[in-house]
């Protein structure tokens, strides 16, 4: 068998050795500090020369500490005055008055010689040199362990090449994603026999782009599709092609398709292709140019395969719309695969995969696991499986529960129990507040299930009311909107009927509530006297960051915006206090129930509101 070359490592963290440059260099440069500070430290109020006679003339000096030039003296203790320090300096002319004056007026005289010795001297003068001399040899060693020959090699590939014998994951494993494989299934086939489509001439995509939100599984994907193909699996992220020095990352780049074209046929996974694929701006700075260079190499790698080359790269992104237009041409990552967050039935799919291993118990219906889990990715759930195990664990428990699948849930979802005491007033408050929200959201026509109502503290929330939809929506209706604020004002109204007064409690759900009549307002044309026009306030920077930009409409539109948002607001707020008061009683024994039970599930909220 033909000798293969040697596998790239995965990459080892930098080591710096201590030994003597460095040990050296940080002695002195701790020593400079001290110096610095010290003499930082020591540093009192300098006077002149003739304030500091006066003072002797005055009785007020009590000693003095004559350094050459310098004079370091220390008052003498006044009434209720603190004693402190002062410097001054001898004129150049000597003053034959000064020393029969200090003996008149008993000033304590020390003289101390100007000299540190000529080792100490030495040493001072050196130290600068020493702190550069030790960081050149530093920074020499820091960087050989990266370019010299078997060094660590600064331009080698950072790629980690998985065999596939160690490929363990297939499509068998990954839940969901239908179209997702389907779209990859011909990679695949054309992975196991390129002849059979090199024969006929027929062009396999080189590159795929895998698109979607994080933790939607693009990197088990891409090695499942390996897995499935049995080639070698090469993987890195974007970022970890570009460093400080232009030009590393192009020849990291050359070096892993070179690598990956005498594996062949093989699969690159570039991760975070973003990183270095992101438009080119023009922007300034050296790192553009980096990750420009990286960028032309990917590219002109990708020209440059040659037909029996059997090497498809696989890049993933959550932002493909920040991506240069030259890595989507035909030829290059012309293929894009959509991973969007599971539905329902996908989320299900997914637990049932991540449950294969844990026993679970007989009460656990992922289904309801699946439903209360809207937004939740892949990653999202296989970590929710996780904690719901530890939870399980942590009570001595032989199987996961439903109960722990909750309790997981809620964790991730809203962070951890919090020990806050709170007065039976207080959570009284609380409980009115969640109880406003509850009902709100019960009574109101579009408002989504109610799932739970808890007044045990969470994260920063003392309370909280969970609403999940039935189906998981991708599009809101005007009502919907206009439910969902009024259902953000519950917990304010409530609080102000019942106790005459608003609190601080309702700060998150004001902001909410503002934000999604703003949207209303200037994005989505939902103002009549508006109308159908947007007025969007934020734009990309060139980092692909959503910064907010100069308004590009007038102060009078400006007004109008404002004043919409507010009636919206008004008119919601106005709904809901009506409700509230209609509702009294069924308020009074949802806040009544939440004091006694603290945590309200489904079934416990129908049956308390059903009349
Ligand atoms: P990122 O964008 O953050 O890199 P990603 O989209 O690449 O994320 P992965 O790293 O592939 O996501 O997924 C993380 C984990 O989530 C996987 O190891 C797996 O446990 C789980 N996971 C995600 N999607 C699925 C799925 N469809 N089926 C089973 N498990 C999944």
């Amino acid at each position: 068998m033909a000798d293969q070359p040697a596998a790239p490592q995965p990459p080892e963290p930098p080591r710096y050795p201590l030994n003597w440059a460095t040990i050296i260099m940080w002695l002195a440069m701790a020593v400079m500090t001290v110096n610095l500070l010290m003499n930082n430290a020591s540093r009192t109020a300098e006077i002149p020369y003739s304030e500091f006679k006066e003072a002797v003339r005055s009785d007020k000096v009590e000693m003095i500490v004559l350094t050459g030039s310098e004079i370091a003296g220390r008052y003498k203790f006044m009434d209720g005055e603190q004693q402190s320090g002062f410097t001054s300096r001898l004129p150049s002319v000597a003053d034959t008055e000064l020393i029969p004056l200090l003996e008149a007026h008993k000033v304590v005289v020390q003289v101390r010689s100007t000299e540190h010795g000529p080792l100490l001297t030495l040493l001072i003068n050196l130290l600068p040199w020493i702190f550069i001399i030790g960081l050149f040899f530093l920074s020499r060693q820091m960087l050989s362990k990266q370019f010299l020959p078997g060094g660590g090699g600064f331009t080698k590939s950072k790629a980690r090449l998985a065999e596939p014998q160690d490929i363990k994951v297939r499509y068998d494993d990954i839940a969901g994603l239908q179209n997702a494989k389907a779209d990859l299934r011909e990679i695949i086939e054309y992975l196991k026999a390129p002849a059979r489509y090199q024969k006929l001439g027929a062009h396999i995509p080189k590159g795929v782009l895998l698109m979607g939100p994080p933790g939607t599984g693009k990197t088990m994907l891409a090695r499942a599709t390996a897995g499935e193909a049995g080639v070698p699996f090469f993987s890195i992220t974007g970022s970890e092609f570009v460093e400080m020095f232009v030009g590393v990352g192009a020849s990291r780049v050359r070096d892993m398709f070179t690598e990956a074209r005498q594996k062949a046929p093989s699969l690159i996974f570039i991760d975070e292709i973003d990183s270095v694929g992101r438009a080119r701006s023009g922007a300034f700075g050296t790192n553009n140019d980096e990750r420009e260079q990286t960028l032309n190499q990917i590219l002109a790698e990708m020209d440059g395969f040659r037909a029996e080359e059997t090497v498809v790269v696989l890049a993933a992104t959550n932002r493909p719309d920040v991506l240069d237009a030259a890595l989507l041409r035909p030829g290059r990552f012309d293929r894009k695969v959509t991973l969007d967050l599971p539905q329902k039935a996908a989320r299900e799919e997914i637990l049932k995969v991540h449950t294969r291993q844990v026993p679970v118990a007989d009460d656990v219906n992922l289904a309801t696991i699946a439903a209360g889990t809207v937004g939740f990715s892949g990653a999202d759930l296989a970590n929710l499986v996780n904690e719901a195990a530890l939870l399980a664990a942590r009570e001595n428990r032989e199987t996961v529960g439903q109960q722990a699948f909750e309790n997981a849930r809620d964790k991730i979802l809203l962070g951890d129990r919090r020990e806050t005491f709170l007065t039976p007033e207080e959570k009284n408050r609380v409980a009115y507040h969640e109880a406003g929200h509850a009902l709100t959201a019960f009574d109101l026509p579009h408002g989504d299930v109610l799932r739970k109502i808890s007044i045990i503290p969470r994260g920063k929330a003392l309370g909280v009311t969970e609403q999940a939809p039935e189906e998981d929506r991708v599009n809101y209706g005007q009502h919907y909107l206009e439910d969902r604020i009024t259902i953000l004002l519950g917990g304010r109204s409530a609080e102000k009927m019942i106790f005459g007064e608003v609190s601080s409690g309702a700060a998150d759900d004001l902001k909410q509530a503002t934000h999604l009549a703003r949207h209303m307002i200037s994005e989505w044309g939902m103002s009549e006297s508006l109308g159908p026009v947007t007025w969007d306030e934020t734009q990309e920077n060139f980092l692909g960051q959503t910064v907010s930009k100069p308004r590009d409409y007038s102060e009078h539109t400006a007004e109008k915006i404002d004043a919409e948002v507010s009636a919206l607001i008004g008119r919601c707020e106005a709904r809901v206090d009506a409700l509230l008061l209609a509702q009294r009683e069924r308020l009074d024994r949802l806040a009544d129930s939440l004091m006694q039970h603290e945590t309200l599930g489904e079934d416990d909220i129908r049956v308390l509101l059903a009349s």
